[in-house]
């Protein structure tokens, strides 16, 4: 399996494999960048196909990391980490004290979170070995999903401005895909600031929600990126935005928090030459990281909800900057995004001796 010639590796500057016989950890950290402070990432656990496959998510995401505390402005680097395995039947506390071990070996350079298959409780069996953990109750900040449909909240309206030069949300309609944890929160601002809500979700339960509280005008799943709104909001799944898709879009703007929306590069010039304005999904999404670096055990102050919120709102100063960079140089929105992030960060940096 190579590393070193990964297509993904990215000039990584360190790629740590763990494994324990006695709980069946195998594991894999990864750290991109550290010039901004320590790398911090979350933990998932998933049933890869491969090694291979799990060297390739981990590093994908931990590069990913760089560019998104970059963006947000944060005292932090990119790191991720991957434990291979089915949630259904691996987990216990055992293997995650070991994985706890694992990421106290690195001394600091990493701190780990939850991420898909890692509960909060997973990460507090980590915190049982290693005090490098974050977004676990103690450090004050609790569930994520408030702050980042914020910043969403924050940053589509901000992509509002740009594209209409005003962000009165007064009568504007908006189809969000997806009434989870974060697009429910959206929609319930989108509803507060006089928007009109078309909703998708496969569980109808949330759509019934929608419809009795917000008035929301609810359409078929496989409908929804297609309807005609001014903004469309995908809160669900990534690579919504993909060659099937983007010549049937019917609004001016998108802005969700869906992770990794675009199929391929390419996708954010197709988007370009629509005239559809896109927010980079890792710019938008970020707000839950942002209120995790105002926990204590990152920021060394005790947590403050006002305070933190109030960060999390720069997402959409950063957007605007994002967008005037992107007409200055004729580019993508995804591209712009990329390119500011890496005036943020140092290539690569001495290790720690
Ligand atoms: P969630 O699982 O709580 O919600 C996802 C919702 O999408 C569910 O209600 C699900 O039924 C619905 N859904 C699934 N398939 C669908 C489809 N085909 N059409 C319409 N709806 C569908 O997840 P979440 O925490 O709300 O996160 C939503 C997205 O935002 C994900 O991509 C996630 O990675 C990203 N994100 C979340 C956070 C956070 O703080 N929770 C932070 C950053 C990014």
């Amino acid at each position: 399996m190579p590393v070193f010639c990964h297509p993904e590796f990215d000039a990584h500057e360190k790629v740590l494999f763990g494994h324990d016989p006695e709980t069946g950890l195998k594991a894999i950290i990864a750290l991109h960048n550290t010039s901004r402070g320590p790398a911090l990432g979350g933990c998932r656990l998933w049933a890869y196909e491969s090694d291979e496959a799990a060297l390739t998510d981990v590093l994908r995401l931990s590069r990913g990391m760089t560019y998104k505390s970059a963006l947000a402005d944060l005292p932090f680097g990119g790191g991720k980490s991957v434990i291979i395995g089915d949630a259904e039947t691996m987990k216990s506390e055992a293997l995650f004290r070991a994985m706890g071990r694992l990421v106290e070996s690195l001394g600091g350079r990493y701190r780990v979170a939850e991420d898909v298959g890692v509960t909060v409780a997973d990460v507090e069996a980590m915190g049982q070995v290693t005090r490098y953990v974050a977004g676990i109750p103690a450090g004050g900040a609790g569930d994520p999903s408030p702050a980042t449909a914020w910043g969403v909240f924050c940053g589509l309206k901000a992509s509002v401005r740009h594209k209409f030069g005003s962000d009165d949300l007064n009568g504007v309609s908006v189809a969000v895909q997806g009434l989870g944890a974060v697009g429910r929160h959206l929609a319930a601002h989108l509803h507060a600031a006089g928007a009109k809500l078309v909703v998708a979700d496969i569980n109808e339960r949330a759509v019934r929600q929608a419809v009795e509280a917000w008035d929301a005008l609810a359409v078929a799943p496989s409908e929804i990126h297609a309807v005609e709104a001014e903004i469309f909001a995908p809160c669900a799944l990534g690579a919504v935005l993909n060659e099937k898709t983007i010549p049937q879009l019917n609004c001016a703007v998108i802005a969700g928090s869906a992770n990794n929306q675009l199929a391929t590069l390419r996708d954010g010039a197709a988007l370009k030459a629509r005239g559809i304005l896109y927010a980079p999904d890792y710019v938008l999404n970020a707000g839950g990281i942002v209120n995790i670096s105002h926990e204590t055990q990152l920021s060394g102050a005790s947590y403050d909800k006002a305070t933190a919120f109030a960060h999390v709102a720069r997402i959409g100063d950063t957007l605007a900057e994002i967008y005037r960079l992107a007409e200055r140089a004729d580019l993508p929105t995804s591209e712009a995004a990329d390119r500011l992030a890496e005036q943020r960060f140092k290539p690569a940096v001495r290790q720690a001796a």
